[in-house]
């Protein structure tokens, strides 16, 4: 009797999970590719109008875009500039990670950015006065907002590259669970963001990717309902004339890409908004200062992978961490 009602359950729950209608849809956005995979009845509808979204909201931020508001606000000579509300939320939230990160984060580092060549591809190691010069102009606490107006210097530049995924993160998802949509997961070049769990009701499997080589993993992580964000140097780079790599992640403090012990860090957390700017955040601080970081902060977790190979996983999700077996010389470490 109790095997017979088993099955039964068994046919019942394949047959409500198997009704469950899939869509994926890919696309380009944000200078990246994008793949959104949603289980629904509504779920093509849903895919659709989260693409539509990161579209319109790349139109909104983009840095080179000249309709967008971040390139009217970097590239007006008088302030105040008036700022369309979704843009202006999204400068708050950076300029508010800045603030919590100490400068860590700066969402003002473009006049640097730029210099080394990093927004036209034609990468340079700028000379060390040309960099103290456009280091004046990355000054984050300079920037005064009164309701929709914007005051800056002029020079001073935003760039949200480093916050504006995960924001379509979050933001898409909503609008997607407008559709009804309980459970999808959206890769948005690398950076995750999962609606509930698996259609079956199992965690999503998230491989962290190897820095070391690409097309490999460090590992899989087992989670649901959460965004998984991951900065890393192997995403953009140059490699100078001295066959040195000069990484697209700066560090405010001497305008030059970041130079520490680390190769990746991945943030995870209900907003994939704040995961993105921690992501940044921890690869700029370094291990030590990132441990110390989540130590005073500890509503988030981590993954941060270091040149000598190492692992450092928080505690909360290291028993959803399993390590690829074929691995060599890597260890992992608990965080607690
Ligand atoms: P992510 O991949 O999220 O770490 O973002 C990296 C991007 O953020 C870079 O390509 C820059 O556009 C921008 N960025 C670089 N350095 C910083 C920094 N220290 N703080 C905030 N954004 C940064
Ligand atoms: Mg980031």
């Amino acid at each position: 009797m109790k095997k017979t009602l088993f099955i039964t359950l068994n046919i019942l729950f394949f047959m409500m999970t198997s009704c469950t209608k899939k869509s994926e849809t890919y696309f380009e956005s944000m200078n990246t590719f994008m793949k959104v995979q949603a289980y629904g009845e509504k779920a093509k509808e849903a895919n659709a109008a989260a693409q539509k979204y990161i579209g319109e909201l790349e139109k909104l931020i983009s840095v080179t875009k000249p309709e967008s508001e971040i390139y009217k606000l970097n590239n007006s000579k008088t302030f105040p500039v008036k700022i369309k509300v979704e843009a202006l939320d999204l400068i708050k939230t950076a300029l508010d990670m800045a603030e919590k990160s100490d400068g860590a984060f700066n969402p003002c580092l473009y006049p640097v950015s730029s210099a080394w060549g990093f927004t036209k591809k034609q990468y340079r190691i700028p000379p060390a006065q040309e960099i103290a010069e456009k280091l004046l102009l990355c000054d984050w606490k300079k920037v005064r907002i009164e309701a929709s107006d914007v005051y800056m210097e002029p020079g001073m530049a935003f760039d949200l590259g480093g916050i504006g995924k995960g924001f379509a993160g979050d933001e898409a998802a909503k609008k997607m669970r407008e559709f009804g949509i309980k459970s999808a997961l959206l890769d948005l070049g690398g950076n995750i963001q999962l609606i509930g769990k698996k259609p079956d009701g199992s965690d999503w499997t998230i491989g962290i990717k190897n820095p070391f080589d690409k097309n490999s993993s460090v590992g899989t992580l087992k989670a649901n309902d959460v965004a998984i964000i991951t900065s890393a140097g192997y995403e953009r780079y140059f490699e100078g004339p001295d066959g040195h790599k000069y990484i697209h992640i700066f560090d405010g403090t001497t305008g030059c890409p970041v130079e520490n012990d680390l190769v990746s860090t991945t943030a995870i957390a209900k907003s994939g908004t704040y995961c993105d700017g921690l992501s940044t955040t921890l690869y700029v601080l370094g291990l030590e200062k990132s441990i110390a970081f989540w130590k005073r902060n500890p509503n988030f977790d981590f993954i941060i992978i270091t040149k000598d190979r190492q692992i450092y996983i928080t505690k909360k999700i290291a028993k959803k961490f399993t390590m690829n077996g074929d691995l060599n010389g890597f260890a992992v470490s608990v965080v607690k």
